[in-house]
């Protein structure tokens, strides 16, 4: 037994029995850990948004490795989400990063660049209103931190990178250029130069510096579908929240 601090982002949670919350929640100092709030529901002097997910908060707790849930002893919110929640689309947003961090993380190891990726995101959330630019900036990270982020450069089958339009094949989602996709049977979905130059581009700056009116919000919509499909593909895993994301909201 350990006692540990840590800091850390409520990704998801349900309330348990009478008046238990329990969470998930990534910390950058060990990782993704699930934890029970005793009583937190009935609380009268803890605040309820410390199980909501998306808040940031410190935690004190003994670490317990035989045990599937770790106790919360001490807390202390740092920030809450209340100012998303009267905004549909950001709450959208919100659930679908964090559900995408889930996902794509493994219990108890070391998150810190993922921890301070999703909080930061979620922080611009609250600013911008360029919610699917966001998303795009904030999974083109994610999966260059995971180092899986394909390569939009140059096509896969010829080599060539002065193409426009062009498809991310499955199932290792490389780019395929028009030229090469002409020659394939059936049609498929593809994505314009404004998914690779906004790929570029944002991965040369913080998302407040980017530009986001440069890139049409369609093209930005399909890109970031495609890369959600290239999670579920990798990580096999489903995003349930872009049902909701992308059902043209
Ligand atoms: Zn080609």
């Amino acid at each position: 037994m350990e006692i540990r601090k840590a800091t850390g982002l409520v990704l998801h949670s349900r309330q348990s029995g009478e008046a238990d919350v329990l969470a998930r929640i990534l910390t950058g100092e060990f990782g993704k850990t699930n934890f029970v709030f005793k009583g937190l529901k009935k609380s009268k002097n803890r605040p309820l948004s410390a199980g909501e997910p998306g808040t940031v908060l410190h935690l004190m707790y003994y670490q317990h490795d035989n045990r599937d849930f770790q106790v919360v002893n001490e807390f202390r919110i740092v920030r809450h989400r209340l100012d998303l929640r009267d905004d549909l689309g950001r709450i959208l947003h919100l659930y679908f990063m964090l559900e995408v961090v889930d996902r794509t993380t493994g219990h108890g190891d070391p998150q810190n660049r993922v921890y301070s990726l999703a909080t930061a995101a979620i922080d611009a959330l609250a600013e911008s209103v360029h919610h699917f630019h966001l998303s795009a900036f904030f999974l083109i990270h994610l999966l260059r931190f995971h180092g899986v982020l394909p390569d939009l450069e140059r096509c896969r089958m010829c080599g060539r990178t002065d193409f426009r339009s062009f498809t991310l094949d499955t199932p290792d989602f490389m780019p395929v250029c028009e030229r090469c996709l002409a020659s394939r049977p059936g049609g498929r979905a593809t994505l314009d130069l404004t998914a690779r130059e906004f790929v570029s581009a944002a991965l040369g700056v913080r998302f407040p510096s980017l530009d986001c009116e440069r890139f049409d919000a369609g093209a930005i919509f399909s890109l970031l579908f495609h890369l959600t499909l290239f999670v579920e593909s990798y990580f096999h895993c489903e995003i349930k929240s872009k049902g909701m994301l992308f059902s043209g909201l």
